[in-house]
């Protein structure tokens, strides 16, 4: 079912998201309404916040970016043979930050109609539960290594705008 997205004036947005236990009632169904509010949305991302639990949960689909992305800038944004993620990630921990720090444009499905640009790190290693709730251990770089830390900050309490200068 498709959720209500929250605007960034919200409290929910601002706070530290809690770990989600194993059998967690309602977890799939939560993670299928994540997906369906974020493809409704046309966003790339999305965290639980967002839609008003704060829970360590988000979703990040670059691959749909990827495929967006034309030929000649695909190299700007993705690593050779990455092709981008369709990945769900619960109680992740960005346990390493690696490579260039890259300035890009983001935007936020809470921040409607505004781009900005960030500074992220190139490459970020993460250890989360996916979808099926295994443990998981993956480097991601590029593109999707800055869904991730984006999406990853809304677990934090954190939002884009916290970045830039004023
Ligand atoms: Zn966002």
């Amino acid at each position: 079912m498709i959720q209500p997205i929250l605007a960034y004036a919200h409290n929910i947005l601002r706070q530290k998201c809690i770990d989600i236990e194993k059998g967690y009632s309602g977890l799939y169904q939560l993670i299928a309404d994540m997906w369906e509010t974020m493809e409704n949305a046309s966003g790339c991302g999305l965290a639980a916040p967002q839609i008003g639990l704060p829970v360590k949960l988000f979703v990040v689909d670059s691959k749909t970016t990827f495929e967006h992305t034309k030929e000649a800038e695909k190299e700007m944004y993705f690593e050779k043979d990455d092709k981008g993620v369709v990945e769900t990630f619960i109680n992740a921990r960005i346990i390493e930050r690696a490579g260039h720090v890259w300035e890009d444009e983001e935007g936020c499905l809470s921040i409607p109609g505004l781009l900005q640009p960030v500074k992220r790190h190139w490459i970020i290693t993460i250890e989360y539960y996916n979808q099926h709730f295994e443990r998981r251990k993956r480097t991601f770089s590029g593109m999707t290594a800055r869904m991730i830390q984006h999406e990853y900050d809304h677990t934090e309490g954190v939002l884009y705008l916290d970045y830039l200068k004023p």
